[in-house]
């Protein structure tokens, strides 16, 4: 499996890191999640493009989730590339129903397929997952791949969403803000670094990042080091990370 983080940034625009966008590849096999702000951008500069993504996989309907799911449609329809699934949390049909009415020339132009799926053992896009509901201030579910790779979403760090990703190869999790950002519905890297000691996880990457996480990566690592001795590293846009 090939997990590219396409946007490791946030709601506040820090200038290099797009919103939040992951895409995931498999024996042919292509999955978007989330689809913020920059994502169809990066999609194109990472080489798969918009025409290859059929298939766009939801944690929840934040804005820098969702924002570019519209430009995602309108660039497919463009290119003669009409069919889109649309899966995620409870609520999804609607929200892509409602985007839809706001730009009504765009009704009708697309073969779409809209599924809603809840915490527990789905397909999407030929991949096996399981869903997890996390913390956070929007319903918002993790997602876990196998034994390969985990993707929390956005969510505060607790036991529960520790325990899913035990035994990833791989988990991308949301570390929003350093220590001295006072946050509820994110980590920071103390809570984070709490959470997973002595968990058995191949390697996370932080991602989610604030520009209040600028210039503070050394500080943070150290904050979860001082609980989990695993390796830990921050995700960059445009980075592929291969997991055997
Ligand atoms: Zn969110
Ligand atoms: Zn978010």
């Amino acid at each position: 499996m090939r997990v590219t983080f396409l946007g490791t940034g946030s709601a506040m625009p820090t200038g290099e890191r797009f919103q939040t966008g992951v895409l995931l590849q498999e024996e042919g096999r292509t999955l978007l999640i989330d689809c913020g702000s920059g994502v169809l951008h990066r999609l194109q500069q990472s080489g798969v493009g918009y025409e290859n993504v059929s298939t766009v996989l939801l944690t929840h309907h934040h804005l820098d989730h969702v924002a570019d799911l519209l430009p995602l449609m309108k660039a497919r329809w463009l290119a003669g590339e009409g069919h889109l699934e649309i899966v995620g949390p409870q609520g999804t049909k609607s929200l892509v129903d409602e985007l839809l009415a706001v730009h009504e020339y765009m009704q009708g132009k697309l073969d779409l397929q809209l599924r809603e799926v809840h915490p527990g053992e789905f397909s999407v896009a030929g991949f096996d997952v399981s869903a997890y509901e996390t913390r956070h201030s929007l319903p918002c579910l993790a997602y876990r791949f196998g034994n390969l790779f985990t993707f929390s979403g956005d969510s505060e760090a607790f036991a529960g969403l520790a325990n899913f990703a035990e035994e990833s190869a791989i988990l991308a999790h949301d570390c929003s803000f350093p220590d001295d950002v006072d946050v509820s519905n994110h980590p920071t890297p103390d809570t984070l670094g709490r959470e997973l000691a002595g968990r058995e996880i191949g390697r996370v990457y932080l991602t989610h990042l604030y520009p209040h996480t600028d210039g503070r990566h050394e500080e943070m690592l150290e904050s979860i080091g001082a609980h989990y001795d695993g390796d830990v590293r921050f995700a960059e846009d445009l980075q592929t990370v291969s997991i055997e």
